[in-house]
């Protein structure tokens, strides 16, 4: 069984990720290039390491929660990266969301160590990784899939193998476009509403019990109405996750008409600034487009 896990990336999901895995009794040695966020690590009684080899020595399963594809790569295949210093048959499983390609290629060059890898990414948000009822979408073989289940049960409630390598990442992919789309209609409700002198609160709370009611409204209407957008999830990384839709359409050869347009409004939000608001800033944006 599983018993020390390295944790590569300790922000905004991967530090409550880590925090969650410490509390089901796994000796947890955690690395991030952000010396705050190894500190909160140790306060949720894990090891900080001072490098990504010392985070990986001895551990059965080696767990990343990075930004991007540049990151994941940097850490798993770089110098003195994951692959140097990992031992044959350690368990990598990539849970940030990043290329599908990426992750492909990731597990090319794990192979060749004899490093087993899944991709991994996540739903569920910042409150998802605190309850440890994420969703996660797996990518790799069904061997390992079972390797690593006893781990993703302390971090999620939705788990389901989807396929080949990559397949996670396509997944979250999907995900992302809808999650991004939701948004997208909230702020049109909300925009509507308000220019037509309807209480937002008392509208959303109705809407919400209706076929029109999904988890966005739930979690975020509150905070929406009130103009709050402290990250959550950056404007930042779902401009990156609706780049990754695209030219996952675009491999695939389909179009997505609603998509293009929703990856304009997100790539719209960080041009004005919101890069590092609460993607729910996407609501400012069809504010801005009807001069309100
Ligand atoms: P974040 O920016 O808060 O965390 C990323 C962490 O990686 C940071 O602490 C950063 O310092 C660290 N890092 C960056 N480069 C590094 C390197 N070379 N070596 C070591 N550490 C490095 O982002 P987050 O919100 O936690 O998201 C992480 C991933 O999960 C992203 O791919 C994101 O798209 C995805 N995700 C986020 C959410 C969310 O709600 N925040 C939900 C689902 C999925």
């Amino acid at each position: 069984a599983v018993k020390k896990i390295g944790f590569i990336g300790l922000g905004i999901m991967g530090s409550h990720m880590a925090a969650n895995l410490i509390r089901a009794g796994y000796d947890v040695t955690g690395y991030d290039v952000v010396p705050a966020s190894v500190d909160r690590l140790l306060q949720a009684g894990g090891k900080p390491a001072p490098s990504i080899a010392e985070a990986v020595a001895g551990a059965e399963v080696v767990i990343t929660m990075l930004p991007d594809s540049p990151q994941v790569s940097e850490v798993v295949l770089g110098p003195g990266g994951v692959l140097e210093s990992a031992a044959p048959g350690v368990l990598l499983v990539d849970m940030s969301s990043i290329a599908p390609e990426t992750s492909i290629a990731v597990a090319t060059a794990g192979t060749e160590k004899g490093v087993r890898v899944l991709d991994a990414p996540v739903s569920g948000g910042e409150q998802g990784a605190i309850k440890a009822s994420l969703s996660i979408m797996v990518g790799g073989s069904a061997e390992d899939f079972a390797a690593a289940q006893p781990v993703f049960e302390h971090l999620g409630r939705t788990i389901v193998h989807v396929g080949g390598h990559g397949a996670g990442q396509t997944v979250k992919a999907a995900n992302q476009l809808m999650v991004a789309g939701i948004i997208a209609l909230v702020s049109e409700a909300i925009v509507l509403l308000e220019a037509s002198g309807v209480d937002g609160e008392r509208a959303l709370e109705v809407l919400a019990g209706g076929l029109a009611g999904n988890r966005i409204l739930d979690l975020k209407s509150e905070s929406m109405l009130a103009r709050r957008f402290e990250p959550g999830f950056r404007i930042d990384l779902h401009h990156k996750d609706m780049g990754i839709a695209l030219a996952s359409a675009r491999a695939a050869g389909v179009s997505l008409p609603v998509t293009g347009v929703v990856a304009q409004l997100v790539a719209a939000a960080r041009a004005t600034g919101h890069g590092s608001d609460d993607h729910s800033a996407l609501l400012t944006v069809i504010e801005q487009l009807s001069g309100r």
